[in-house]
């Protein structure tokens, strides 16, 4: 067989990359650059191709510095998610940063919405017990992702869409201590190029699409956790899985996320046979929600507690979805608090308000990740601290959380690790260091395009359906090691496309898929009691 070498490799320098281009990237490209770094930020896809531009609720916050009880009451609420696993000292860290942070975002464009009264227009989602969220309609991501693009426009910054980082670039191959000297990236061609810097930002976001049913966008592939493990990069609390429980559920369609403030604002769920119900009678609607018998919180409960009733449900019915009630709402408040969900039904053709909305649970959001310290700097597998290599937003696990995610914390805790990281990022890359790493060239023997890809579609729709069925809400320990000989069946097949092909988009998916669903389902069962999002028949 031909072996063809490859003839463009380019070797590019800067003083800090920063992969991925959402709320985390955005912003810390803008601040590096500001502070006279040379950067490039490099994105899989568009700029705007990113979960923080699909984030619909809000951003958590309490802003008035001097209201103890109220960020008292944050505090509580983030503890009580995460049941029993957070870093307490990390929760109160970032709750007391919020306002400042917020501020920050308003200082760069974000025009939260207001009430009548002048003041932010808060609202509450399960797990919150005071109204504290900020919002821009149901578009608060956007809202968000476009004034930081604008930003970075104006920075000088080398913006790489379509490039694809692939792996890491060692100071020293099996001694993380030395540190890291860049990474490697497929660019739109298909050529593989190194890109040195004395800093790395991995800001990959999610992995919702180790999931067959998911609100993530497509590029949500885990490729920042996968990369970092293969490069002794510590992970932690994988098994805190996020599944959102009211995504729009149209049969052959991508789920779409209805936003936790719909329930804030008055939507109760239900059954059809609760529906039928409460429309002969006069009693208010929550009293028919099946929600009613399982928390005090009733539709507003946690995500989890929400979640995993409505699967239990769903799998008693055999029905493919729950409705989501709006009915006694009123619907032209409804539709002006919420644009995106009301367009989005409407080309179901259902109304918001009037209609009930079908709905199902789906993958949301990853809890653990890269380990990090209070810098976000990683964490090498013996626990010390990786030099020049960052980890901020969704990919990484910084304590916050715990066993699960309060909404709307995850925006929150991205702007102020992002910004605590900037600060350290900002020493790795003053202008008197070298990165003396030489100019290290992808795999030196040359290798042939893949020639056939309908195994790698295969493979990636059997991860999904392995995921989705034993991998879920609800785990058993024969379900979770079948579907780890399972993957590690697919992990090897790739591996051995891995070493004889050159890498396509889709082959490095895969194969960092492959590695994230390994560490989810490892974790899941070596965690041997119910806690938090990880919730095993068997424990
Ligand atoms: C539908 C939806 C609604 C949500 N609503 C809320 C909410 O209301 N409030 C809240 O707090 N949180 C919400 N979340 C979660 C929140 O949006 C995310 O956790 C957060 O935006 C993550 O930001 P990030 O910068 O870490 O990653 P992302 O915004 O996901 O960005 C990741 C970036 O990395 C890039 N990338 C990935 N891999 C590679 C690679 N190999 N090479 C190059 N680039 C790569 C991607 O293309 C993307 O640009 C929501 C999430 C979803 C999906």
């Amino acid at each position: 067989m031909p072996v063809r070498q490859y003839m463009v490799q380019r070797v590019m320098q800067f003083d800090a990359v920063v992969v991925g281009s959402g709320i985390a990237g955005l912003t810390m490209a803008v601040g590096l650059a500001r502070e006279g770094r040379d950067v490039a930020l490099v994105t899989k896809k568009q700029l705007e191709d990113s979960s923080t531009n699909w984030a619909q609720g809000g951003i958590a916050g309490v802003l008035d510095t001097t209201n103890e009880e109220s960020i008292e009451k944050h505090i509580q609420d983030t503890l009580d998610a995460g049941d029993g696993l957070c870093d307490e000292d990390v929760v109160r860290s970032v709750v007391l940063e919020a306002a400042d942070r917020i501020q920050s975002l308003i200082n760069e464009g974000v025009i939260f919405d207001r009430a009548s009264d002048g003041n932010f227009d808060l609202v509450k989602e399960g797990g919150h017990q005071e109204k504290r969220i900020l919002h821009v309609k149901d578009r608060t991501g956007a809202a968000i992702e476009g004034t930081l693009i604008k930003r970075l426009h104006e920075e000088n910054v080398t913006i790489l869409e379509g490039w694809m980082a692939v792996d890491l670039i060692l100071q020293k191959q099996n001694s993380p201590e030395e540190g890291i000297s860049g990474i490697w990236c497929l660019d739109p061609e298909g050529e593989v190029h190194s890109i040195i810097s004395n800093a790395l930002i991995l800001a990959t976001g999610g992995a919702g699409k180790l999931w067959r049913e998911t609100t993530n966008p497509s590029v949500a592939t885990g490729d920042g956790i996968a990369m970092a493990h293969r490069a002794s990069v510590k992970t932690k609390h994988m098994e805190f899985i996020q599944f959102h429980p009211t995504a729009l559920a149209m049969p052959g369609k991508q789920p779409f996320l209805i936003t936790e403030a719909l329930r804030g604002a008055g939507a109760i769920l239900m059954t059809s046979e609760g529906l039928q119900e409460y429309r002969e009678s006069d009693k208010k609607p929550e009293h028919f929600s099946f929600m009613r018998s399982i928390d005090s919180r009733g539709s507003l409960a946690t995500r989890d507690i929400v979640a995993r009733a409505t699967d239990r449900i769903l799998k008693q019915s055999g029905e493919p979805h729950v409705l989501l009630v709006t009915e006694h709402l009123n619907p032209e408040e409804l539709k002006s608090k919420f644009p995106t969900i009301s367009q989005r039904l409407a080309k179901y053709g259902l109304e918001l308000g009037p209609d009930p909305i079908p709905v199902t649970p789906a993958a949301h959001y990853i809890v653990g990740g890269i380990e990090v310290d209070s810098k976000g700097q990683c964490k090498t597998f013996e626990g010390a601290t990786y030099k020049g290599l960052f980890a901020v937003g969704e990919v990484a696990c910084t304590g916050l959380h715990g066993a699960n995610r309060l909404a709307s914390n995850s925006l929150l805790e991205a702007i102020v690790m992002t910004h605590r990281a900037l600060k350290k990022a900002l020493v790795e890359t003053e202008k008197n260091q070298e990165n003396d790493t030489g100019v290290p060239l992808w795999r030196a023997k040359g290798l042939d395009n893949l020639r056939e890809h309908a195994p790698i579609k295969a493979d990636r729709q059997a991860l999904q359906t392995i995921m989705s069925d034993d991998v879920g809400l609800v785990r058993r320990n024969e379900r979770l090691q079948r579907a780890q000989r399972k993957i590690l069946h697919i992990t090897e097949e790739i591996d051995r496309i891995w070493r004889s092909s050159k890498p396509s988009r889709k082959l490095v998916e895969l194969r960092n898929m492959s590695i994230v669903s390994s560490l989810v389902i490892d974790a899941a069962i070596s965690r041997k009691e119910n806690v938090g999002l990880h919730y095993n028949l068997d424990q």
